[in-house]
């Protein structure tokens, strides 16, 4: 191993990170993390990962009942959790649960900002009001959302901060002006975000997922006249020709959410089954 430049400044995890042997890395045991959409899909998947990784898990969803379901089937299996009814577009909702979960538990370790909404469309088609609605809830969500928990979380010096971008937040899609727009103004507020706190002790890193078979793909699904041509067309946009299951996600938000990612911060790391890695048409 080549020597250290020892008068270079030191990043203190050299001098605190401790990492565990493979068996017993990624563990959150011990750690608080609040995860937002976690009623459905992906968010729930989530909050199921990381409580098995030994993390109390505050599902927030403006669906009480699938959060409510989410809750139930964590601590069906002896994990803990509870649940908090959330809009992430209210600012004032935002600030209050951020207040009552650091009277209640004290800085967050982990905030997964999970929460967001799709629509169909082009310029020419996609309504001003939709257009407004979809960056409402995609990226003014994440702002509330962060703003409510993250001076706890610099204060203490430690945490993990992910928000859910997506591949069409790296690349343009077609047919989803709205949503390709609001996913690319995630990957620059997550990296933008990163480079202010990078010093704090706090990571801040996003997920670009390719297509996920969860609600979101299946409503969407639904408005095809052709459903089978549909889902083999968006099975074959990923280079291996499949869509991706809601826990492969949640295993890289693991993996983001445990010290072992402590180096890694102000990335957007795409989990596409290779749908990003180029045309494909050399
Ligand atoms: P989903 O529709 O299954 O779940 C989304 C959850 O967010 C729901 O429980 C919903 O109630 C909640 N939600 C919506 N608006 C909210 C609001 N204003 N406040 C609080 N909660 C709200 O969707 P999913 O497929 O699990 O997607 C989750 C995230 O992953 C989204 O940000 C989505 O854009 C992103 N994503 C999904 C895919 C995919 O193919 N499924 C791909 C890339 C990125």
């Amino acid at each position: 191993m080549p020597a250290r430049v020892s008068s270079t400044p030191q990043n203190p995890a050299d001098d605190t990170a401790v990492f565990r042997d493979p068996p017993n890395m990624f563990s959150l045991r011990a750690k608080k993390a609040l995860v937002t959409g976690a009623g459905s899909g992906i968010g729930a998947a989530i909050a199921k990962t990381f409580s098995r990784a030994g993390a109390h898990v505050i599902v927030a969803d403006l669906n009480e009942s699938g959060g409510r379901h989410t809750v139930s089937e964590i601590v069906s299996v002896g994990g803990t959790a509870e649940f908090v009814t959330l809009d992430v577009t209210s600012e004032t909702a935002c600030q209050t649960l951020g207040r009552e979960i650091l009277a209640k538990h004290g800085p967050l370790d982990v905030l997964v900002n999970n929460a967001g909404i799709g629509a169909v469309g082009t310029l020419l088609t996609t309504s001003g009001s939709e257009f407004d609605r979809m960056l409402q809830v995609n990226v003014r969500g994440i702002f509330n959302v962060t703003r409510a928990f993250l001076p706890a979380m610099i204060e203490r010096g430690a945490g993990s901060v992910i928000n859910m971008a997506s591949a069409a937040g790296l690349e343009g899609l077609k047919d989803r002006l709205a949503y390709a727009t609001s996913k690319h103004a995630v990957v620059g507020l997550t990296r933008s975000a990163a480079l202010d706190h990078a010093k704090s002790g706090v990571r801040i890193n996003c997920l670009c997922p390719g297509r996920i078979e969860t609600p979101f793909v299946t409503s969407r699904l639904a408005e095809y006249p052709d459903r089978e041509a549909a889902y083999l067309e968006m099975c074959s946009t990923q280079a291996n020709g499949r869509m991706g299951r809601p826990d492969e996600v949640a295993a890289l938000a693991l993996y983001l959410a445990s010290d072992e990612s402590s180096f890694v911060t102000g990335a957007a790391l795409a989990i596409d089954g290779g749908m990003t890695a180029g045309s494909g048409r050399f």
